[in-house]
């Protein structure tokens, strides 16, 4: 079938909110306004695009956002979306407003949602990948996460200092239920003598051999970073089991919801600000149905099916860099 022409464009951010929507969705108004499409934005994600609740967003819209984390059009998590019923309500409102092409801001459940109204309806689709989590399958980096590694590892160099005078050993939870991007990253920067991931089985007696043989050699102080999935139970189980037998004073500390939050970095707005361009002229070329990406510093494509179907690894050389660095 012909594909529409392209006029108008409906924005929304869906699922966990990330550090750089705002950048993003600065940056698709800007690039499609300037090529004289009409953009849309839907309230609270699905949600609001179920109840047909938006907002026509032009240059000015989207003044002073850049520098704030959060997303100004709201998120949500909304269940109706993943039945065929609550697409129709959904594909009507698009038709309604005339909305011939979607760019959905989220992670891959945000995509699955955007491929299933496209596979029942005509719309055209592109995905920004907005996830503190970075578990998106073709980009090396997804909105939010450096944000959200640099928010952890601040908060780690403060609990250092208290680690290092007070001779203590911290047990620190960093977010990940199934992924362990975070918990690599924030563990390598932030110095920490172990890292506990969900893609490697937690061996607890080990953890305590290498931890009992640095304390007993010449460490006063350690820090172990866990993956929120990175052992059942978390942070507080692994202290339990472990810190208690080790013969030093130790503390948990779940950092949870700050990292979501802040201004975000640089990095992320560059990101944020590339990618959301890259939308408009994906959609201005005809592509539908991919993500924009950056892989290896260049702007990439991949079909949005592929970013939950494939699996993004994790780098095994920097979980060994991890231990031999905590030397
Ligand atoms: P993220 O996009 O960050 O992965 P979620 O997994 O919470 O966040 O997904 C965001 C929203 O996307 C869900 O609340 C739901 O509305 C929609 N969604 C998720 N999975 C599906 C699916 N399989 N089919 C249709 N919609 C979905």
């Amino acid at each position: 079938m012909k594909q529409r022409e392209l006029r108008h464009i409906g924005i929304l951010t869906s699922g966990g909110d990330a550090p750089g929507m705002n950048a993003c969705i600065r940056a698709v108004v800007r690039t499609a306004t300037a090529r004289g499409f009409e953009v849309l934005g839907f309230k609270r994600g699905y949600a609001g695009l179920l109840a047909g609740d938006c907002v026509r967003l032009g240059p000015r819209s989207v003044s002073n956002v850049i520098q704030h984390g959060g997303t100004f059009l709201g998120t949500s998590r909304c269940e109706e979306m993943k039945t065929v019923e609550g697409r129709k309500i959904a594909l009507d409102v698009l038709e309604k407003e005339k909305v011939d092409a979607l760019v959905a801001l989220g992670g891959d459940g945000t995509f699955r949602g955007a491929t299933a109204l496209a596979q029942e309806g005509h719309i055209r689709i592109i995905g920004c990948p907005c996830t503190i989590d970075n578990d998106v399958y073709g980009t090396d980096y997804t909105i939010g996460f450096d944000t959200a590694v640099n928010t952890a590892v601040e908060s780690i160099d403060k609990i250092r200092d208290t680690a290092m005078s007070l001779e203590r050993l911290y047990f620190i939870e960093v977010m990940g239920r199934t992924r362990g991007f975070i918990a690599l990253d924030v563990g390598i920067a932030g110095g920490a003598d172990h890292v506990l991931v969900p893609e490697v089985k937690a061996d607890l007696d080990k953890l305590y051999r290498d931890l009992h043989q640095l304390i007993h050699g010449q460490k006063r102080s350690g820090i172990v970073v866990v993956a929120e999935g990175g052992c059942p139970g978390g942070a507080v189980e692994i202290g339990r089991q472990v810190g208690a037998r080790l013969g030093l004073e130790y503390r948990v500390c779940v950092l949870g919801h700050v990292q979501r939050g802040g201004a975000p970095t640089a990095r992320d707005r560059l990101l944020a600000s590339k990618l959301g361009a890259a939308a408009v002229h994906a959609l201005a070329e005809g592509k539908d149905g991919f993500m924009v990406g950056q892989v290896n510093g260049r702007v990439t494509y991949t079909p949005l099916r592929d970013t939950w179907e494939k699996v993004k690894d994790l780098d095994a050389e920097a979980m060994k860099l991890v231990g031999e660095l905590a030397k």
